[in-house]
């Protein structure tokens, strides 16, 4: 059988089926015939188990944030909640520039060293109620709750202002890190793919016009 690295694999059981299989596994011991301090041991472990499994079903290993899973769950609802309550929405992709050269120069462990800290970064930088996902490789994703793209581009240039002048420093050698991003801030769309799909058509632009830069699509 192939070995499964569960360091660098994201979990594949759906959450639904996670509480599912939770569910079972606690009627099966409540019919247990043994004493009721027991159980309520047992209970408590299992509980401890699966709050730690369901966490690694919406968490990238590397880098601790969410993972691709959870943010196309978390666009789903908050566009449809931005529909509904005609509130404002921005989503933003954020994309390493020439990400590869870190890898190619000084291996893999510099570009995940670089990921890693991007990732404490961008925690650090958004609000509370945003939300910071490991979209891809080296692409990141930001949901910004109830932030028009006037307000969403600030917190969005403070970082790739604070990414570009920040010290990366990998075993004694600086390195020169910075991002593009795309922005998209219409709700008007059919699904909340298209938005998504305009926001990497921003990160696109961003690219073509010289990187280290926020681009939206037109507004
Ligand atoms: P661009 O400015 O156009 O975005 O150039 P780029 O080099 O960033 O883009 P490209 O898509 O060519 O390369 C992305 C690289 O990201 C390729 C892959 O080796 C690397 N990568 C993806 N995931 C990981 C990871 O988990 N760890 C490390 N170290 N590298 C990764
Ligand atoms: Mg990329
Ligand atoms: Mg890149």
């Amino acid at each position: 059988m192939e070995n499964i690295d569960l360091k660098t694999t994201d979990f594949e059981i759906p959450p639904e089926v996670l509480d599912q299989i939770q569910q079972n596994i606690q009627d099966i011991i409540r019919n247990f015939d043994i004493p009721d301090v027991n159980k309520d041991e047992v209970l408590k472990k299992i509980n401890f188990m699966y709050s730690q499994t369901r966490q690694m079903t919406v968490t990238d290993a590397l880098t601790k944030l969410y993972n691709r899973r959870h943010f196309e769950s978390n666009l789903k609802r908050e566009y449809m909640r931005a529909q509904r309550y005609k509130s404002s929405l921005s989503l933003a992709i954020i994309d390493i520039d020439f990400f590869k050269n870190f890898n190619d120069k000084y291996g893999h462990s510099c570009g995940d060293y670089v990921l890693k800290e991007l990732a404490y970064i961008m925690l650090n930088t958004f609000r509370q109620t945003d939300m910071v996902f490991r979209y891809g490789g080296e692409e990141f994703a930001v949901i910004l709750t109830e932030t028009p793209f006037q307000t969403a581009v600030i917190p969005l240039e403070r970082l790739r202002k604070f990414i570009e002048n920040y010290d990366f420093k990998f075993h004694g050698q600086d390195l020169k890190v910075t991002v593009s991003i795309g922005v998209s801030s219409n709700t008007g769309f059919e699904t909340p793919w298209e938005m998504f799909d305009d926001a990497d058509k921003a990160l696109y632009d961003a690219k073509r016009s010289g990187r280290n830069r926020v681009s939206s699509a037109v507004q």
